[in-house]
């Protein structure tokens, strides 16, 4: 049976993107992998610049929007990464056999860097950081959205490097996990919707919130009035039907648009009720843990202490293989 292992970072609100290329994911994987283990990064989402206090308030944020969102302590180990010092060891080490020439070639660095005047190392780093992450619990796959491929092909790359080195086939080489919406694009239609370009839909906004959102959202270009038949292949918006309504539905849209039936407000609408009603049990979830926020800190210490006995053990073994066990007095 496979060990799941995945993260996110605290570096704004669970999005749209997050929960339909990944998140969603988890919570039914946790029921089919026991013992699954999902992380709140918030050693990578300080690889950029931050402030302590909206970090604290995001990590608070991220850790109950994720058990809104249907994972479940009683299922899954949900943490804190820097409650478990081992990932910065072990991604210490693992820096020491990947080749800079590897890290420079990341995509998600060189978008990330080039709007940068001063490069953090660590933002170099965030891919050992993250091989790190699920080397430590010989995780062999990783519900991730599209844009962790060309990471992963890294971990994979590391756990081989290090394994010949070390200990063949002490870590698993992890694969990634996709799900049929493994890249949500923006409502601007431009870019991956992204916490840190701003562009997202949280899911827990209100409806008036995410209105105000769909309804300037981009369409199909070439669809000008409303008499225009539009190509719902080309739409962003018919991307999102595709992910929250039924097929039924998914069918009479293709037929509204391409008849200009329906204008493109109409079709929003019914998206619109569709997002909502997904929503709704999540935003249940939330307001309870609201009421009781102790739920929270009580996961995630648990989650906490699990994580850390996994990971301890799996230092042990990494340090004894790489001749950094306790020391004993030399034989005679
Ligand atoms: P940031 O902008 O800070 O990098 P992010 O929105 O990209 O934030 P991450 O914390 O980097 O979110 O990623 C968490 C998970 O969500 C990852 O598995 C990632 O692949 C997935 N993910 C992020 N954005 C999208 C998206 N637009 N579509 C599908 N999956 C996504
Ligand atoms: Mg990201």
């Amino acid at each position: 049976m496979s060990r799941i292992f995945s993260g996110i970072q605290p570096s704004g609100e669970l999005h749209i993107g997050n929960y339909l290329g990944a998140v969603k994911n988890w919570a039914q994987l946790q029921h089919v992998h026991a013992g699954s283990i999902f992380c709140v990064v918030d050693y990578h989402a300080i690889s950029g610049n931050y402030d302590p206090a909206m970090l604290r308030a995001r990590r608070w944020g991220m850790a109950k929007s994720l058990l809104a969102a249907g994972i479940d302590p009683a299922h899954a180990t949900l943490f804190m990464q820097s409650d478990v010092p081992e990932h910065t060891e072990l991604s210490w080490i693992l820096t020491t056999i990947t080749p800079i020439g590897d890290l420079e070639r990341q995509t998600q660095f060189k978008d990330k860097s080039t709007k940068l005047e001063s490069i953090p190392a660590g933002l170099l780093m965030y891919p050992v950081l993250q091989a790190a992450d699920i080397l430590l619990y010989r995780a062999d796959a990783v519900p991730v959205g599209e844009d962790q491929i060309q990471h992963l092909e890294l971990a994979r790359d590391t756990a081989r490097k290090w394994n010949a080195r070390f200990g063949e086939e002490f870590f698993p080489e992890p694969r990634p996990l996709l799900t049929p919406t493994r890249r949500i694009v923006g409502l601007d239609g431009q870019a991956k919707m992204s916490k840190s370009l701003g562009n997202t839909v949280g899911l827990l906004e209100t409806d008036d919130e995410i209105w105000a959102k769909l309804r300037p959202a981009m369409t199909d270009p070439a669809r000008v009035r409303k008499t225009d038949p539009g190509n719902p292949d080309v739409c962003n918006i018919f991307q999102l039907h595709k992910a929250f309504s039924d097929t039924d539905t998914q069918a009479n849209v293709v037929q509204q648009c391409t008849t200009a039936g329906w204008g493109c407000m109409d079709c929003k609408k019914v998206l619109h009720g569709n997002m909502i009603a997904e929503f709704t049990p999540i935003r249940e979830r939330a307001a309870a843990l609201d009421a009781e926020p102790q739920r929270v800190l009580d996961a995630l210490a648990d989650g906490g202490r699990a994580a850390r006995a996994i990971a301890q053990e799996t230092m042990a073994e990494v340090r004894e293989r790489m001749g950094m066990g306790a020391l004993t007095l030399p034989s005679a």
